[in-house]
């Protein structure tokens, strides 16, 4: 549910102190947002993002000269990195990861210069065990918007075949989101074999509008149905994460009836997504945390109405 705000300046006053080297540092140039104006950004909407990103290993990709300049991934331990990120070990890497718990963690983040947190689709503490599946829209060249938000349709309607539920986000890009909570209990290989059926089977009903296949060449005039984001190790942009890409972009949680021609990708920004969530009167994401689905069991993965 959502959360009474809490104005940006009191909760500053409430958290350890996370000291930001170049504060007015350009980060988003055109827009004029400095490294202050997102620890501000992030202050404020801290209790809306850390349900998504907390306690899981983080990909992160940092841009110390904004957005302009270079920008790279990291998702390993570097030199600097203070308390409030914390080191988790993960299966078959030899080096930590990194995870946050709080606004602490987060603030450290932009003390790094992280314009987009990009979280494992399973907690840190159970890194074998998926608790969410995100089907990654990806529009080729001269798809029109309204054939993405169909997708998602589309994607949503197939879940509820098997009485899943499922959220929809902007990705801040070109694309979007739908993402499916699930109780952990199958692994990553059954997880993404539910995906890539899902995404096949939509493929195979809708040729001329989806594939599941990665070659780029195949997508021109369609929509890849991403479903490789959900393999361990593998990541999608948080919800309520920046992006680094112009106009200062964020991934935004969507209710199902708003998701249409007058919301793009990259409508909700840092600039204008604080007024939203103050002025939502819930949850557009109502439920996603509470909810205990299962996959589907074995059998009905062979139905070719999957
Ligand atoms: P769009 O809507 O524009 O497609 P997107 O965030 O879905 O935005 P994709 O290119 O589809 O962008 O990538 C999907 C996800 O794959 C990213 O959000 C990111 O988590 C992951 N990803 C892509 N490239 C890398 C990379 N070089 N290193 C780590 N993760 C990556
Ligand atoms: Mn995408
Ligand atoms: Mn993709």
């Amino acid at each position: 549910a959502a959360a009474a705000p809490v104005a940006a300046k009191r909760r500053r006053e409430m958290v350890p102190l996370v000291r930001l080297t170049n504060p007015g540092r350009l980060l988003w140039p055109e827009q004029g947002i400095t490294k202050q104006g997102l620890a501000d950004f992030y202050t404020e909407i801290a209790d809306w993002i850390l349900p998504h990103v907390a306690g899981r290993p983080l990909s992160l990709l940092r841009c110390p000269g904004g957005i302009a300049e270079q920008c790279f991934f990291q998702k390993h331990p570097w030199a600097g990195l203070e308390g409030a990120v914390r080191q988790v070990k993960v299966p078959d890497d030899d080096e930590p990861m990194l995870a946050v718990d709080d606004l602490a963690g987060l603030l450290q983040l932009v003390q790094a210069s992280v314009l987009e947190i990009h979280p494992w689709g399973s907690t840190a503490e159970r890194p074998l065990l998926p608790d969410r599946i995100t089907f990654d829209l990806d529009p080729g060249d001269g798809v029109p918007w309204q054939r993405v938000v169909e997708a998602a349709f589309d994607v949503r309607l197939r879940l509820q075949k098997h009485d899943l539920q499922s959220f929809v986000k902007t990705t801040g890009g070109k694309g979007l989101h739908v993402v499916m909570p699930l109780q952990p209990g199958p692994d990553w290989d059954a997880v993404k074999r539910f995906a890539q059926m899902t995404a096949e089977s939509m493929a195979a009903e809708r040729p001329d509008r989806y594939v599941a296949n990665m070659a780029k060449r195949v997508r021109q005039g369609r929509i890849y149905i991403d479903y490789v984001r959900n393999g361990m190790g593998a990541t999608a942009v948080g919800a309520y994460s920046t992006r680094a890409r112009a106009g200062a972009a964020v991934s935004t949680p969507l209710s199902w009836d708003e998701i249409g021609p007058g919301i793009r990708s990259n409508h909700f920004t840092v600039a204008n997504l604080p007024k939203r969530l103050a002025y939502l009167e819930r949850d557009p994401w109502d439920g996603f945390l509470s909810l205990q689905q299962h996959l589907p069991s074995a059998g009905t993965h062979a139905d070719p109405a999957v």
